[in-house]
């Protein structure tokens, strides 16, 4: 299955093949690279102890098992619109360089973290281990959530959420206007270079919010992202300088309910 294909199935809805792909590799959360693009590696890994889809592991992700990619190599996914398509929020010199720079870093520095380490093994000398786990979870997790990031977005989006996800953030946050209250908070709170996330965490069958320092610290282990707004000053600095508050906020205007939707349902089994 082709980058194309898996996008064009990604708007017309998750298909059963795909549905499938993705609660059986949600547990290791790699294919949501897939789910979102229709690029990105899909290891095989154990699923971990208590996740409720346990039993969905067995199977490799479709794309990994359709030949799309070399096993092991991560691919930059294309943006889901065009680079000019979110204007009245970001401009399209934000978009480019945000995801054909920052990016396009996060997935070579993820693939030279694999190669490293796979040399490592070879010459059977791990003296440098600790940097290249760093590295990998570090870049691991930027490909994942700028992945997650741009479907997060839409020129389409805004409103209010519907459906299987509307009625999870109630029942986890008790009102719509309480998550993107506690979300935009989270975020705006931050030292650092942070995320904001909202991800579904299946051992309480809950939805949460976590703000990712970096990429990778003060995440939630095993928690799914349904959506996330990248809240590093790479994502708004050309047009909102230092105001933070008011990219968070305008966030709300475009972010891609259907899409979180749609995760949930697939991570949710
Ligand atoms: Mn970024």
């Amino acid at each position: 299955m082709s980058d194309i294909d898996l996008e064009q199935e990604n708007d017309e809805g998750i298909g059963r093949r795909k549905a499938l792909g993705l609660m059986a590799g949600v547990a290791i959360g790699a294919p949501l690279i897939a789910a979102a693009s229709g690029a990105g590696a899909a290891p095989p890994a154990p699923p971990p102890a208590g996740s409720k889809s346990a039993g969905q592991n067995q199977a490799p992700a479709p794309a990994a098992a359709a030949g799309a990619m070399k096993p092991g190599e991560y691919v930059l996914p294309p943006l889901p619109y065009p680079k000019n398509a979110l204007d009245g929020y970001l401009s399209a010199e934000i978009l480019e360089i945000h995801h054909d720079k920052h990016h396009a870093g996060y997935v070579k520095g993820l693939n030279d973290a694999v190669a490293g380490l796979a040399a490592a093994r070879q010459k059977n000398d791990f003296t440098q281990v600790k940097a290249l786990e760093r590295s990998l979870a570090f870049n691991g997790s930027g490909h994942v959530l700028h992945s997650l990031y741009w479907n997060s977005m839409s020129p389409n989006g805004g409103g209010e959420p519907k459906g299987a996800l509307q009625a999870a953030i109630v029942a986890s946050f008790g009102s719509v206007d309480a998550f993107r209250k506690q979300f935009a908070a989270a975020t705006k709170a931050a030292e650092a270079s942070v995320w904001g996330v909202l991800a579904y965490e299946p051992l309480g069958d809950r939805l949460v919010v976590i703000a990712p320092e970096n990429h990778q610290n003060m995440s939630f282990q095993g928690a799914q992202p349904l959506l996330c707004c990248d809240v590093w000053e790479h994502a708004y600095y050309l047009r909102y300088k230092n105001d933070r508050a008011t990219y968070v906020d305008r966030f709300f205007e475009v972010v891609n309910w259907d899409y979180a939707d749609k995760r949930l349902q697939a991570v949710r089994t």
